[in-house]
């Protein structure tokens, strides 16, 4: 089945509690003082970004499995086929609180690009033809700002990784291999840039008897040879509970039965697939003494050289389908 998105509307249960931050600096006229306070700021960014990297490198290894695990959602046969409200939990770049996203420490903003002076782009005429090449400014990436001294937070990115817990709400007749997207709840862009969305693949549990085709639901009805021989109605399980099926008499091994709307409904309109029911006739391995007095008696009343009970097998059936 190829991949599928289903748009579902995001239930927020919970925001991420607000970070306390160190109030902003005073602001100070004397530019020495200014440059000092910078520097001795920077240099304590510095010192906090490699403790943060440390942490990080930490935080990624112990999530590491349940970060892989957070953004996949593991389903039960039935809440696949019916939908059902899943619960998850997950890490993602939400908005820096202490600097709103700008990266610049609080207090301080982001200036001018000194390399290309603010437009964001470096033209270079070449002398030979008289061209002008625009390249994008490598010191701004094309922002036109710098930030001089980075937020302590988020080190100048703007973001940092919260847990956040949703609710998802899974719609009937989805499937393995597909995934939810739920618009806004991905990661927050650089520098206060918008939420991207979130993808929950689904893994669904398969099921002790049903097996499932699509939107078709197979079961394996196993009958003993006086069923089979006799025909019977029988109970068989579905998907919604029990359901008497007539088994007419001499069914064979492989014949299907197919219960109409008893299968699992389509995504995207109305109705539902079939339960489709396989007959497997099953020979007794052992017999007690009656039975096998029965079916000494049987024996006697088959006529050995009758061809209909035999399996003429594959190229029998199609020489007869051929009429040869
Ligand atoms: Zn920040
Ligand atoms: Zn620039």
């Amino acid at each position: 089945m190829s991949q599928e998105d289903t748009n579902t509307q995001p239930e927020r249960n919970s925001q991420p509690a607000a970070e306390v931050v160190d109030a902003a600096p005073e602001a100070t006229t004397d530019p020495n003082v200014a440059e000092l306070a910078a520097r001795l700021s920077q240099a304590e960014a510095q010192a906090a970004e490699y403790k943060d990297q440390w942490l990080r490198a930490t935080a990624d290894y112990k999530n590491f499995k349940r970060r892989a695990d957070a953004e996949r959602a593991g389903l039960s046969f039935e809440e696949a086929i019916f939908g059902c409200e899943k619960e998850i939990e997950f890490r993602r770049l939400e908005g820096c609180p202490s600097c709103k996203g700008s990266g610049a420490e609080p207090g301080t903003d982001p200036v001018r690009c000194p390399k290309c002076g603010g437009s964001g782009e470096m033209r270079q005429r070449a002398p030979l033809f008289n061209m002008v090449t625009v390249t994008t400014c490598d010191s701004c990436a094309g922002s036109g700002y710098v930030i001089p001294i980075p937020c302590r937070e988020c080190r100048g990115e703007g973001r940092v990784r919260q847990s956040r817990h949703i609710t998802v709400k899974v719609p009937a007749g989805v499937d393995s291999n597909q995934q939810i997207r739920i618009s806004g709840e991905g990661e927050a862009g650089p520098r206060g840039g918008p939420f991207g969305n979130l993808y929950v693949a689904l893994d669904v549990q398969p099921h002790e008897l049903f097996l499932r085709d699509g939107n078709d639901v197979i079961l394996e009805l196993k009958l003993n040879v006086a069923q089979a021989a006799l025909g019977e109605e029988v109970e068989v399980p579905t998907i919604d509970g029990s359901e008497r099926l007539r088994i007419p008499a001499g069914t064979q091994t492989g014949q299907t039965f197919r219960l109409r709307n008893k299968g699992v409904p389509f995504l995207r309109q109305s109705g539902r697939g079939d339960q489709i029911v396989v007959s497997r006739v099953v020979v007794p391995s052992k017999l007690n003494d009656q039975q096998r007095k029965l079916f000494q008696e049987l024996a006697h009343t088959f006529d050995p050289e009758d061809q209909s009970n035999r399996d003429e097998g594959f190229i029998g059936r199609i020489k007869d389908a051929l009429g040869l």
